[in-house]
């Protein structure tokens, strides 16, 4: 390893890749996986046969490209977001990590900065040194929240050319309110920024939450991301899309690579569009495991951040680290995403949720 490592030095890598690891958690097999915030619950049988018709069907034509444009998945796409757009508002990639690099390298690069407030996603700051673009990190209080007032201070401090906010917030759960959106899109108006939502876990929010997508009328600088990879139980499908301004898909389609949506991808999600609602019947359950770690991690004497995702951030140990260790030790993996005192577990299905609660029971007990 550090043989390699010595001969990866040795190569003429661009500098801000010096010393760089890349992003992932571990991919350990364990029985309770609970780490990446995936969607627990297997594809539903009918949805698999449905994918299974579409995908036979693209096969037969794969010695072509294919509709470079994926029109039909931007129309499903606009169906199934509703709030009166089109599919010359959509946009689609290989996973809302792809969406966020096609942007950065549309409004980014090298000489141009974008702004997250951390803790937040931790693929913002990667995605800008792979764009060469300055990742400016904004802050929020002690407890992790976020005012519009404080939000919209730092952007006319740094006038960066891109902010990202991610709502509801990777990895402590919780979601911003539209004020602090509306705050930061007028602030960044000042600089001609754009401002991008990160909506990975909106199917997720608590009852009454609304979405930015409500605020994009009249707002050409406003982006609102989403993804297949959650609530639809897609991850391994990689999509990702957008909501915006027609201008800015054609920004976008400057930089896409052509053809970058294999036909494989979009007959994938179309066939997952068309069954919806049988997909998102599994968020209700996940809402329910959610609610139910909240309550129990109280009870248990611990801090559990309030979330409007299908995971919760907690704090209250006494060494996150060990507990950690410990949860890993009885079968079940959670994140240590890195903040002094505090771990990240995904929502699974009732039994997961379950067998992590024992766990943290029995090592609380065990002390
Ligand atoms: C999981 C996640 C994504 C999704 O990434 P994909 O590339 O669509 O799988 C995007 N943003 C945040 C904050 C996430 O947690």
């Amino acid at each position: 390893m550090s043989q390699n490592l010595d001969r990866l030095e040795a190569l003429p890598l661009r500098e801000n890749l010096r010393g760089m690891s890349p992003y992932g958690a571990p991919q350990l097999d364990v029985a309770v996986a609970l780490n990446t915030n995936e969607n627990t619950h297997p594809v539903p049988q009918p949805v698999v046969d449905a994918i299974t018709e579409r995908v036979s069907r693209a096969a037969g034509q794969l010695n072509r490209y294919p509709d470079r444009e994926f029109t039909e998945l931007r129309t499903a796409l606009a169906a199934y977001l509703d709030h009166g757009l089109t599919a010359d508002n959509l946009w689609a990639a290989n996973g809302s990590n792809e969406i966020l690099q096609q942007i950065l390298q549309t409004f980014g690069g090298p000489g141009r900065s974008v702004l997250s407030f951390v803790p937040t996603y931790s693929m913002y700051p990667l995605l800008a040194s792979g764009t060469g673009t300055k990742f400016i990190a904004g802050q929020r209080a002690e407890d992790f929240t976020l005012t519009a007032e404080s939000a919209a201070k730092q952007v006319r401090e740094h006038k960066p050319d891109v902010v990202i906010l991610c709502s509801p917030n990777n990895p402590t759960g919780t979601a911003l309110g539209l004020d602090v959106v509306e705050a930061v899109y007028e602030a960044a108006e000042e600089s001609n920024s754009m401002v991008i939502v990160d909506e990975a876990y909106a199917e997720f929010a608590r009852f009454g939450t609304p979405s930015a997508l409500t605020l994009l009328e009249g707002r050409p600088r406003l982006i609102v991301t989403r993804t297949m990879s959650k609530a639809f139980a897609l991850a391994g499908a990689r999509l990702g899309y957008f909501a915006a301004a027609p201008e800015v898909t054609d920004a976008i389609r400057l930089v896409r690579l052509p053809y970058h949506l294999s036909a494989v991808s979009q007959a994938t999600a179309l066939a997952a569009l068309e069954h919806s609602d049988v997909l998102l019947s599994t968020v209700e359950d996940i809402k329910m495991q959610r609610d139910r770690i909240v309550d129990n991690l109280k009870r248990l004497g611990l801090e559990p951040a309030e979330s409007d995702s299908n995971f919760v951030f907690y704090g209250g140990m006494e060494n996150a680290q060990q507990m950690w260790q410990n949860l890993l030790d009885q079968g079940v993996l959670v994140r240590d995403v890195g903040i002094a005192g505090h771990l990240r577990v995904t929502a699974g299905t009732e039994d997961e949720t379950t067998a992590f609660l024992a766990a943290v029971e029995n090592y609380l007990q065990q002390k």
